[in-house]
């Protein structure tokens, strides 16, 4: 009896060869040196800020070369998998507009795209690796493997089914037809060539030549119930999809020297390894791997409920993956990530560390470049879940709204007030009537509640004019000067024993009479579109207070 005839014994009713499914998934015609890659995460919730930024690895070198980026589902630990688990990272990814050209839900040539439903797929592969005699069938029982991991701890050998260990490896056709027959059950196991002590050396993309001793478990490739373990399905699945490059969690590395005797098995050109350092935060005083767990800044919820854009988001991830990427940014400051050209050998050989006030730096400055209208809508469709009645305002309030957030906005060097859609509330509020009842002025060097009412009374009597801001300044400088403060800063550095103070201090308590806050925006922008009636109203409202 052959090889061939054990394989049909195992597999009576798997009719389609390795060539027939070459045939169904040929190689996709694409031009030199373009990516296919692939995000395949298990079904297990939501995505977070590890997988979002393990996914935004593939996607932008798959789109850099106009090539294919896939989402594949690893669903065959079913322990795992959670309802709704495929939409939900879909939603997510679709969210973060990633483009993803095949996945479950759209489809695509080279599908099925969750694992478990390709099991014919790997039964062929499997009766196949059988015809060639690189797999056979094991009938160990838990307990027979139990024990023979208690020999191997005694004897002080290393664990696994190996060589004198790997019992089933010799079994007959006879034997093994006996067992069917007796309904035992049964797993496939790889026939290892490998020799332990003869060390493998493969280049990975990131970290560069690694060497590994070589695999000699007899791996199982399908489980009793039929389905295959991770490394058996990727290999099968990577190969059928033509995927290029691999990027996925170092933590596979060790054991690449199995993957690789799977594709050399097969014959299959391999493709190429790029194994991520997970991004890592700092605990104190040591490094770690973010936790979905531990860390709240590891839910992408954390970043909607602030209001941190998307884009900031992919902008940090940009840093994070090359770290010649801010210094091009810096220089092109209105392109966008996506026409920086990546490469993997500027990636980080340590775990890229999760710095938030980075990301809230990248996002201030991301926000400051937008203009007004892109403001005002993304902070519509932010408020609009998290703060309602700040929704209610600025859609009441729509072309002032806009006015407000364009403030020193569309200029050479925008101010950089929010770091999110979560502050812009608490620093305009005193633009709304609704929103500005203050119980604390920030008075600065005039206290003196006398003097404050006489600079306020004789602006407003005699000053007040908004008409254009060299005029308006101008006023205040006249202002300052009529009641014995410096007109101009020099003056007033040069001689202080002379004023009671400097235009400054004077502009000052407009400021805080108006806004009740001593630092704030352009006073002149924010005085022509709060207009003299609310001005005069909360000056007068301030007279009583105090
Ligand atoms: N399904 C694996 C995981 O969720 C991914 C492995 C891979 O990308 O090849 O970790």
């Amino acid at each position: 009896m052959t090889n061939k005839d054990l394989a049909d014994l195992l597999f009576p009713n798997v009719t389609k060869t390795i060539e027939d499914y070459e045939k169904i998934y040929p190689e996709r015609q694409l031009k030199e040196g373009t990516i296919v890659s692939r995000f395949a995460p298990s079904p297990t919730g939501r995505v977070h800020m590890g997988n979002l930024f393990a996914s935004f690895v593939p996607e932008v070198f798959a789109r850099q070369t106009d090539g294919v980026f896939i989402l594949r589902i690893e669903d065959t630990d079913a322990k795992r998998a959670i309802e709704n688990g495929i939409e939900l990272i879909l939603d997510d990814l679709k969210n973060y507009n990633y483009k993803i050209d095949e996945n479950p839900i759209d489809g695509g040539n080279y599908g099925p795209y969750i694992q478990t439903e390709r099991k014919e797929i790997y039964d062929a592969f499997a009766k196949y690796l059988v015809s060639i005699g690189r797999a056979y069938p094991c009938f160990c029982s838990e307990e027979d493997l139990t024990n023979m991991r208690s020999e191997q701890e005694a004897k002080k050998e290393r664990i696994g089914y190996y060589g004198k260990y790997a019992k089933c490896r010799n079994l007959t056709y006879e034997e093994v037809k006996a067992h069917l027959d007796n309904g035992d059950k049964y797993v496939i196991r790889l026939r290892s060539q490998g020799d332990f002590n003869k060390k493998i050396i493969f280049k990975d993309l990131i970290k560069g030549t690694i060497e590994l001793p070589e695999n000699d478990l007899d791996q199982v490739i399908i489980k009793s119930d039929g389905i295959p373990p991770y490394a058996f399905a990727h290999v099968v699945d990577d190969h059928l999809m033509r995927v290029t490059h691999v990027t996925r969690d170092d933590s596979y590395i060790s054991s690449v020297p199995y993957h690789m005797e799977l594709w050399e098995a097969f014959n299959f050109k391999k493709p190429k390894f790029a194994h991520l350092l997970p991004l890592c935060i700092k605990d104190g005083e040591t490094v770690r791997k973010i936790s979905k767990r531990k860390d709240p800044e590891a839910a992408v919820s954390f970043y909607h409920e602030r209001g941190i854009p998307k884009e900031a988001i992919k902008l940090y991830f940009a840093t994070l993956l090359n770290s010649n990427f801010e210094e091009w940014y810096l220089q092109n400051q209105d392109k966008s990530y996506r026409d920086f050209t990546f490469t993997f050998n500027k990636m980080s050989k340590s775990g890229p560390l999760f710095d938030l006030d980075k990301l809230l730096n990248i996002s201030r400055n991301y926000i400051s470049r937008l203009t007004k209208d892109e403001v005002y809508d993304d902070l519509l469709t932010w408020s609009n879940t998290y703060d309602k009645d700040f929704y209610n305002l600025i859609i009441k309030y729509k072309e002032y709204t806009k006015n407000i957030l364009n403030i020193e906005r569309q200029q050479k060097k925008p101010r950089k007030d929010y770091s999110s859609y979560s502050d812009i509330k608490d620093q305009v509020f005193y633009m709304y009537d609704e929103l500005y009842n203050p119980d604390n002025y920030e008075w600065g060097q005039i206290t003196d509640k006398k003097e404050i009412n006489t600079i306020l009374n004789l602006y407003m009597e005699k000053y007040y004019d908004v008409s254009d801001k060299d005029t308006w300044f101008n006023n205040i400088k006249l202002l300052s000067e009529e009641l014995g403060y410096a007109g101009n800063m020099k003056d007033y550095k040069n001689n202080p024993e002379n004023y009671k103070g400097s235009v400054a201090d004077v502009s000052t308590v407009l400021r805080v009479a108006i806004t009740s806050k001593s630092m704030t925006p352009d006073l002149y922008e924010i005085m022509r579109l709060l207009g003299k009636d609310r001005i005069e109203e909360r000056i007068k409202k301030l007279e009583k207070e105090i």
